[in-house]
């Protein structure tokens, strides 16, 4: 059982996902609460009864799972559609996302949130928070080429999240993803063993 929790997040492209699996390489356990939403909402998806019974038969494809084309053009179309998927969504992720942090076999977990810096419920959760960190402009250049977007699609997505100066203050650890992959292993690298660190002296602290 694991109760050192390592908040990480950063902005759309600036390598949360990079930055994770290399914390997965080092030993840690990832709960990730993008791949959380997917499942819950997957072929057999805990929230598809709710989401069904919410909003009707078409948002669920023949397989059972979220249609999500389907989904993204009700959320287009009427904003409140977007709070009422919120509501059934938020609680399951925030549930599941706390049970896999305390089931974690690790020193401790690398919890992945994209709007952590945006909800206080996660931050409360954190021991230490890891920030992703790159300039805006290679984050745009990565998402374009990641997602096939367009540059003001990039940077509508921006908009609403924090920016990035939000995110640098309230990070206790800054992982800057400004080159080549070799420099992100390095740092995190270091920082893995400074939360083993960490997380042993909390143990210790509690017997
Ligand atoms: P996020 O999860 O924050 O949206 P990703 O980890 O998916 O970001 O990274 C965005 C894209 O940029 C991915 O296609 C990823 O492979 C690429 N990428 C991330 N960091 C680097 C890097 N240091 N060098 C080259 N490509 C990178």
């Amino acid at each position: 059982m694991s109760d050192f929790v390592v908040g990480l997040t950063g902005g759309i492209g600036s390598g949360k996902s990079t930055v994770a699996d290399l914390f997965v390489e080092q030993g840690a356990t990832l709960v990730d609460t993008d791949a959380i939403a997917h499942e819950l909402t997957g072929v057999g998806g805990a929230a598809m009864p709710a989401l069904v019974a919410e909003f009707g038969a078409a948002v669920a494809a023949v397989d059972g799972a979220m249609d999500r084309a389907a989904m993204r053009q009700l959320v287009f179309a009427d904003p409140s559609a977007r709070v009422r998927l919120e509501g059934i969504l938020h609680p399951l992720i925030r549930q599941l996302s706390a049970e896999r942090c305390r089931a974690a076999g690790s020193p401790y977990v690398i919890l992945a949130v994209p709007l952590l810096v945006e909800s206080g419920t996660y931050r409360e959760r954190c021991d230490r928070i890891v920030v992703v960190d790159c300039p805006e402009s290679l984050q745009i250049e990565r998402v374009m080429a990641r997602n096939g977007m367009l540059v003001d699609e990039v940077k509508a997505i921006m908009a609403v999240q924090a920016t990035r100066q939000q995110r640098l203050a309230v990070a206790n650890d800054v992982v800057v993803n400004d080159a080549d992959q070799a420099k992100l292993h390095v740092q995190v690298a270091v920082l893995h063993r400074k939360y083993l660190m960490l997380s042993a002296e909390k143990v210790k602290a509690s017997c």
